[in-house]
């Protein structure tokens, strides 16, 4: 095992730095992980360029990152669903799992939920990360890390068309064709959509302005 945790640590608006942090010991219920993919969320990019998000403000130096995957280096002494080598997606949001929310299922609205690289939890944008156990599901073999670590984002979308209730032959409308949108897109596709609009303005905006300056400057390969 090596014995560096390189971490990037958020330290304030625009103050990214690459810093070796010690490696955490896992608690009893917890698992240390070797970290293998780490997705950059849009709210990692906002914590950058702005430092906060709504009421949540980086006032202490924070590693990023929450769309992730690893293997299991350690296990704590409760831990029975893991073992060393497993490779894992993380659940980054742990609940408090004693509240009305968290005991009828709704875990997601608990009030008390520790969520990954959200100030002043940190992240797991570095080598070694330690997770509640039961927040970290095994893979099965055809699964890929990389797949492993857009499990978050991709639940977002599975989420948004439950709510929905997207089933065979829905029509879909999508707003947004970023991440969340092309995931929402993906698992409405799945449910058995069979008409699905996506809108996207930001992409057309910027696509149509560099086809006009292409025309403007007569190098325009688009006929
Ligand atoms: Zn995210
Ligand atoms: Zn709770």
């Amino acid at each position: 095992m090596a014995n560096d945790n390189l971490s990037a640590v958020l330290y304030a608006k625009n103050d990214l730095r690459m810093e070796n942090r010690l490696i955490p010991e896992p608690g009893p219920n917890e698992v240390l992980l070797h970290m293998s993919c780490v997705g950059i969320c849009g709210s990692d990019v906002s914590y950058l360029k702005r430092g906060a998000i709504g009421d949540f403000i980086v006032k202490a130096p924070m590693v990023l990152g929450h769309e992730s995957s690893g293997v299991v280096a350690k296990c704590g002494s409760n831990v029975k669903n893991l073992k060393p080598g497993d490779r894992v997606a993380i659940e980054p949001g742990v609940p408090c799992r004693m509240c009305n929310f968290c005991k009828s299922g709704k875990y997601n609205l608990c009030p008390d939920v520790v969520f990954c690289a959200t100030p002043p939890y940190d992240g797991s944008l570095c080598r070694y990360y330690k997770h509640a156990a039961d927040f970290c599901f095994k893979l099965p073999d055809h699964v890929s890390l990389e797949e492993g670590a857009i499990l978050e984002p991709l639940s977002v979308g599975v989420h948004a068309c439950r709510r929905a209730g997207v089933t065979m032959g829905s029509n879909v409308l999508v707003l947004g064709a970023g991440p969340i949108g092309l995931v929402s897109l993906l698992t409405a596709k799945a449910m058995g959509a069979s008409q699905i609009c996506v809108t996207e303005m930001f992409t057309l905006h910027h696509v149509s302005k560099w086809f006009w300056k292409k025309r403007a400057t007569g190098n325009s390969h688009t006929s």
